[in-house]
């Protein structure tokens, strides 16, 4: 899958993709808060979040996110 421009600077292996609940409304590559995240842990209590890399939503419904890491 192509990185699209906005998303070129993040590491590959926090690259997923969220739906993003900001400004865009639609899905979009974003910067996982850290390493090894589980779609299982509980975002609020791990501090886990995932940036928009296009308008800065936070997003933590980690269960739906989908790893980029190619
Ligand atoms: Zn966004």
């Amino acid at each position: 899958m192509a990185i699209p421009e906005y998303a070129r600077n993040v590491l590959p292996h926090r690259r997923v993709r969220i739906l993003c609940r900001g400004v865009c409304g639609v899905p979009r590559h974003a910067e996982a808060s850290k390493d090894n995240w589980l779609r299982t842990e509980d975002a609020v209590t791990t501090g886990l979040y995932a940036t928009c890399l296009k308008c800065g939503y936070q997003a933590r419904d980690n269960y739906n996110w989908d790893r980029l890491n190619s």
